[in-house]
Formats: structure tokens, C-alpha cells, sequence
């Protein structure tokens, strides 16, 4: 079992592709730490750009202004203690971007051409040094389609919609509710003309319904041994 990865953090990048709620961003965290890579959640910047443009009253319906906007806003992703946080043009976001309301409005922003363009652009910047797990959805397909390991994680909805629930307690939203939700964003994410949520042809799939986190993340282990 790999426990130090100092051997391996020059010459490989890793991509985690799945839908909502598989448990991308615990498992990529998990496995960059055990590795000494560096973690990046695309997620997280889409959810960044989303946060901000709700603020600035910016419909996603408005592309061209989006974009506007977006042309001057910088997004930083920095390591945290527990995990990453996220700023935008320095401000610290990291606590809001997780919300209901960001939840429910970021796939329509990521629908925005242009938007990801910029987006994509950063993240490949990200791993041009290699030694960097990266969860997305276009990651393996888009963003490092020559990545050394690719995998693409699922899980059922109702596992998926249970996670979340899970982590959301104190807010109020059923579960039924975290269904929907996420089977809303499943489609939107696998609709969308631009880089939709697509397992790459050289992914390995891992059904994670019936595994816990750590058999998830051993099983990556092991994927970059071989
Ligand atoms: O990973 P997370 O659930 O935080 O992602 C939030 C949303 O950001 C996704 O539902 C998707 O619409 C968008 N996204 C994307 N491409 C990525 C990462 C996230 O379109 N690489």
C-alpha cells in the first residue's frame, strides 16, 4: 500500500470525474494527502463564480455579462487545515459556497462557454507541475485528458442524496428534497453542450454505493501502483 508518495508526485496527475454527492471531494482529499500531492476541487471554483454572481444580482441567463464580470474576478484556491478554501479577488468564500442556494444555481453557470473556457484554463495551469489529484466533472476528458490515473466515481441517487443529507442536517432540507436536487444536477451536468459530466474512455469506474470511504481510496492506491 502506497503511504508516501514523494516517488511519485513528479510524474503523475490524478482525475476524479463523477456526478454529485459520489464523495469525489473527500476520497481526492484523502488520496492527495497520503500521496503529499495537491488536492484541487474544479467544483469548488464553479461554486466560486456562482457565489459571486448571485451576489452581483448576475443571472445566469445573462451570459455575456457573466463573462464580463467574470473577466476581472480572480479565483484563488488555497490548502486548509480542513481542506481548501476559496477566495475570490482575496476575499475568503469558502463558507458560503456549499449553500442551498449556490447548490441549486451552479450548474447554470457552468453551462456558460466562456466561463469554463477561463475555468479550465486555471486548472490546467494547476497541474502543469504534475503531483495534483483534481475532482471535477470534465477532468479526465477536458481538463486532463492526459492524466496518469482517471477514475470516474458513482453512486446510486438515493446513496448519493443520503451523503449529502448527512452532511446538510442543520439546514432544513429533506431528503427527498436532496433527490431531486441531484438528479436535476445530474441531468443538467450530462445535458450541457460544453464538456458534459462524461466518463472518459480510459477511466477506471468505481461504484461506490456499497464502499466506504477508505476502500475507496485504497482502491486509487492501488490503481497508481500499477
Ligand atoms: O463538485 P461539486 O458538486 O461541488 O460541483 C458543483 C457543480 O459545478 C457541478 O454540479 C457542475 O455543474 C459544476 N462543475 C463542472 N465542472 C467541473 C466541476 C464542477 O461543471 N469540473
Amino acid at each position: 500500500m502506497v503511504t508516501q508518495g514523494t516517488g511519485y508526485r513528479d510524474r503523475m496527475n490524478i482525475a476524479i470525474d463523477g456526478p454529485a454527492g459520489a464523495g469525489k471531494s473527500t476520497v481526492a482529499r484523502m488520496v492527495a494527502n497520503r500521496l503529499q500531492f495537491i488536492y484541487v476541487d474544479t467544483g469548488a471554483m464553479y461554486r466560486a463564480v456562482t457565489w459571486y454572481m448571485l451576489n452581483q444580482g448576475v443571472s445566469s441567463e445573462s451570459p455575456e455579462l457573466v463573462l464580463q464580470l467574470a473577466q476581472n474576478m480572480t479565483i484563488e484556491l488555497k490548502p486548509h487545515e480542513q481542506g481548501q478554501m476559496v477566495l475570490v479577488n482575496g476575499e475568503d468564500v469558502t463558507p458560503f459556497i456549499r449553500s442551498h442556494q449556490v447548490s441549486a444555481a451552479v450548474s447554470q453557470y457552468a453551462r456558460i462557454e466562456g466561463l469554463r473556457t477561463k475555468l479550465v484554463r486555471l486548472q490546467q495551469e494547476m497541474a502543469l507541475g504534475k503531483g495534483v489529484v483534481m475532482d471535477g466533472r470534465d477532468i479526465g476528458t477536458t481538463v486532463l485528458p492526459d492524466a496518469e490515473v482517471k477514475i470516474f466515481m458513482t453512486a446510486t441517487v438515493k446513496e448519493r442524496a443520503l451523503r449529502r443529507f448527512n452532511e446538510l442536517r442543520d439546514e432544513g432540507i429533506t431528503l427527498e428534497q436532496l433527490e431531486r436536487d441531484i438528479a436535476q444536477r445530474d441531468r443538467l451536468d450530462q445535458e450541457r453542450e460544453v464538456s458534459p459530466l462524461r466518463c472518459a474512455e480510459d477511466a477506471i469506474v468505481l461504484d461506490t454505493t456499497h464502499m466506504d470511504i477508505n476502500q475507496v481510496v485504497d482502491a486509487i492506491l492501488s490503481y497508481c501502483e500499477t
